[in-house]
């Protein structure tokens, strides 16, 4: 298998143990969740090297991914614009806000970042079908690579995933299996058909290490694109906790490399009606409890019992970050005074992190001085109904 220089293999985040790359999924051990690891100092970048580089793709990171560009299953995901947005720094009583805008990615979201890369693993561990359980956008996003792949690929879809996800699904030749209820059946009848199926690959974030690694080139472009100085604060919408855990990895090894003097401050952004990590955040508490009755509109955000809690805990306390939620009202109408004030379209999942960015300001959280981004992590048109109804709620 053709890896990257540094590449060094995985190492389990519950248990420590180390194990080759050609284990694809969990701990031999104690099955907890593996991570890639890197011989950092083998790697030789520095800001004029990644400087001279065209802005074309998350490949261009490749010495920091285990697998190297030119083996990648990629549609030139990532290299996503960051919106300068006067207004709302304004709004917000702070220096700049700034918008990365995911939605301009290749299915219209940051999922297809870790996608590429997850794929790309499979492909490299001669998979022929790769399934997971999704709440829309990552099962829209692996039926892309995987058909790019010439893979099989499987995605349970709760029935309430956006029709989009449903019919590009279909449109890229996945097997669809649309499971009545919410989040938790789909992975319930996902579970099912992994352990009838032994030779289907899984591509559920945390059971593949490849999707939250994948996730990490965000942070890289952001710093970039900022001309190598580091936001205050990120606010990311977060759900099971792979954008957010990819972040706080990319800042670390970012620090740890010397491109970067600081971290960044990570808000984890949810919805109240799903909200366990803010919970958890709030009492104190390093693990999370599950959300017995989830109900929220932002259905990329409805996840009860998310695979990363810990982590995505661990990385915010380590920042100096924090968790907010607001309410779904609120939210959908943060995407529409977002859309009416700066032109960018948020899906109402993203929203929660401009409302959540809102919601801190008003707490004082914020001194007047700060460089403050909000991760849109996909586009406004793939729930442009949703956005609409908000407003025929208020009579518009
Ligand atoms: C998946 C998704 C999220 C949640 O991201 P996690 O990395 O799973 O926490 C947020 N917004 C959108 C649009 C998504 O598709
Ligand atoms: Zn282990």
């Amino acid at each position: 298998m053709e890896t990257t220089d540094a590449f060094a293999g995985l190492e389990c985040v519950d248990c420590g143990a180390t194990v080759g790359a050609t284990e694809s999924h969990r701990c031999p051990d104690c099955g907890g969740s593996l991570d890639p690891t890197y011989e950092y100092d083998a790697i030789d970048l520095d800001r004029e090297t990644l400087g001279s580089r065209p802005l074309d793709s998350q490949w261009r990171y490749d010495e920091l991914l285990p697998f190297a560009r030119e083996s990648a299953v990629t549609t030139n995901e990532g290299a996503t614009p960051l919106v300068d947005c006067p207004d709302l720094a304004d709004e917000l009583g702070v220096e700049r806000v700034l918008i990365k805008d995911e939605g301009r990615n290749p299915t219209g979201t940051s999922k297809d970042r870790g996608a590429s890369v997850a794929v790309t693993a499979a492909a490299h561990h001669g998979a022929t079908d790769v399934a997971l359980p999704s709440t829309g956008n990552g099962g829209q996003a692996v039926a892309a690579y995987a058909g790019r792949a010439g893979l099989e690929s499987h995605a349970y879809l709760p029935s309430r995933s956006g029709f989009t996800n449903k019919a590009m699904v279909n449109v890229h030749g996945g097997d669809m299996n649309v499971v009545g209820g919410r989040f938790g059946d789909a992975v319930g009848a996902f579970e099912e058909g992994l352990e009838e199926h032994d030779d289907w690959y899984s591509l559920r974030s945390f059971d593949t290490p490849y999707r939250h690694e994948g996730a990490k080139t965000l942070f890289y472009e952001l710093v970039e694109q900022l001309e190598w100085t580091v936001p205050d604060a990120i606010c990311y919408p977060t759900g099971t906790g792979t954008g957010l855990v990819g972040l706080g990895k990319a800042a670390t090894e970012y620090r740890d490399l010397g491109l970067i003097d600081d971290l960044p401050a990570l808000y984890a952004a949810q919805a109240s009606g799903c909200a366990p990590i803010v919970e958890a955040f709030d009492d104190g508490r390093d693990d999370h409890d599950p959300v017995e009755h989830p109900d929220t509109i932002c259905g990329e955000l409805e996840i009860p019992d998310p695979a990363a809690g810990g982590r995505v805990l661990e990385a915010i306390r380590e920042t100096d970050g924090g968790a907010v939620a607001t309410e779904d009202p609120d939210i959908l109408e943060a995407a529409v005074q977002v859309a009416q004030t700066t032109g960018l379209e948020l899906i109402p999942s993203a929203a929660a992190a401009a409302s959540g960015a809102w919601e801190l300001a008003e707490r004082g959280t914020f001194d007047g001085d700060e460089t403050v981004v909000v991760v849109n992590t996909g586009s406004g048109n793939k729930e442009a109904d949703v956005l609409r109804s908000h407003l025929m709620s208020q009579g518009v």
